[in-house]
């Protein structure tokens, strides 16, 4: 199978799939996000929310979607920020996109205060149509993504296979070469290419959505800006990387997301694209740093995991690189802040 089915098997597949058995999530679990490691990550989305509902025109009521909230910690801190916003939680109606039961009910119970505006659904698909704002966060590195491999007689794409009871990789026999940009055709052999045609129709259908009715999405991941040659598939359990073939459905398995691929993606349904600028900038541009003095202030007790967590979302060498922040608005509207 290809690695895209094997992703999708290991993640979703509803008696088996990784995201559909376990909670990942949290010290106990396999992985930590960033919504998880500090309040202040949520709350300054709430702001960058109350702010984009506003240039929007305060439409009421408007559609607030998160791609895969996890245990709906970065929406109930964004809820709680965008209190702020005269107006705003009252025109909300929240659409959680969420495939696992475990997850949704993590979700009704962090957001209890706001159960009568949730609205769940297995896919973007459902989202009703009107004026939205769209959240995701680690939710595009999820998503399926194929791999091809350079050989001496062209580009062929990487298979999972089954040998002796062992999962092992394996190859096609078709020449892909089409499937792989012109100016990386002629990279080494045995370097990998990687593409998802799932994380760019849904990139297709946020885009169209947001064209059509007014709206803006965030998105924010591990990746890099592409094309690009690398084997970025990793599988993750108990905080550690474990081999992919492993242990499918119990280990987390995902990839780095090519931010250059979602924008292409996005501007070929009319969207305009925005960054992709590093979590660190976004989040210190945005006040991160009043934010933590505010917090410290209130709780001196508490002021060196302020400082910890703060470093942790925000360093170079911690997530403030690695990861990535892009915007998708209507094409005439101005660039969100804080990107330029
Ligand atoms: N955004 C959260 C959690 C990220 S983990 C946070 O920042 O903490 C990924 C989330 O996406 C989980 O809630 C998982 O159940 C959900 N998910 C993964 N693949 C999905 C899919 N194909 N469709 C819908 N939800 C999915």
């Amino acid at each position: 199978m290809s690695v895209a089915d094997y992703m999708r098997l290991c993640l979703t597949h509803p008696d088996w799939g990784y995201y559909i058995r376990r909670d990942g999530i949290g010290q106990n679990g396999d992985f930590t996000t960033a919504a998880e490691i500090s309040q202040m990550f949520g709350e300054m989305i709430g702001a960058w929310c109350g702010h984009m509902w506003t240039a929007l025109g305060s439409p009421a009521p408007f559609n607030l979607v998160e791609l895969g909230p996890g245990h709906g910690t970065l929406s109930a801190d964004l809820l709680r920020a965008a209190t702020r916003q005269p107006g705003f939680i009252p025109a909300c109606r929240l659409h959680l996109v969420e495939t696992s039961p475990v997850m949704r009910s993590w979700q009704k119970q962090s957001m209890a205060a706001h159960e009568e505006k949730i609205t769940w659904h297995e896919s973007f698909d459902t989202v009703p149509h009107g004026p939205l704002i769209v959240i995701a966060n680690e939710f595009f590195d999820a998503l399926p993504i194929r791999q091809y491999i350079r050989r001496a007689n062209g580009w062929h794409e990487r298979l999972v296979a089954s040998r002796m009871n062992k999962l092992i990789w394996d190859e096609g026999q078709t020449d892909c070469t089409n499937a792989i940009p012109v100016i990386l055709q002629q990279a080494v052999m045995g370097a990998i290419f990687e593409r998802s045609p799932e994380r760019e129709s849904l990139a297709e259908m946020i885009a169209a959505h947001i064209t059509r009715n007014a709206g803006a999405a965030l998105i924010i991941d591990y990746g890099f800006q592409g094309p690009e040659l690398g084997d970025s598939l990793q599988a993750v359990a108990r905080h550690r990387y474990v081999d992919p073939l492993a242990s499918p459905g119990i280990a987390d398995l995902t990839s780095h997301v090519d931010f250059s691929a979602l924008a292409h993606a996005a501007e070929r349904r009319g969207a305009k694209s925005h960054g992709p600028i590093t979590q660190g900038k976004f989040l210190n541009d945005l006040g991160i740093g009043i934010r933590a003095t505010a917090l410290r202030r209130a709780r001196p007790d508490k002021a060196e995991d302020i400082d910890t967590s703060l470093s942790r979302l925000t360093a170079p060498g911690q997530m403030g690189e690695l990861f990535k922040v892009m915007a998708l608005t209507a094409p005439e509207a101005p660039p969100p802040p804080p990107f330029r």
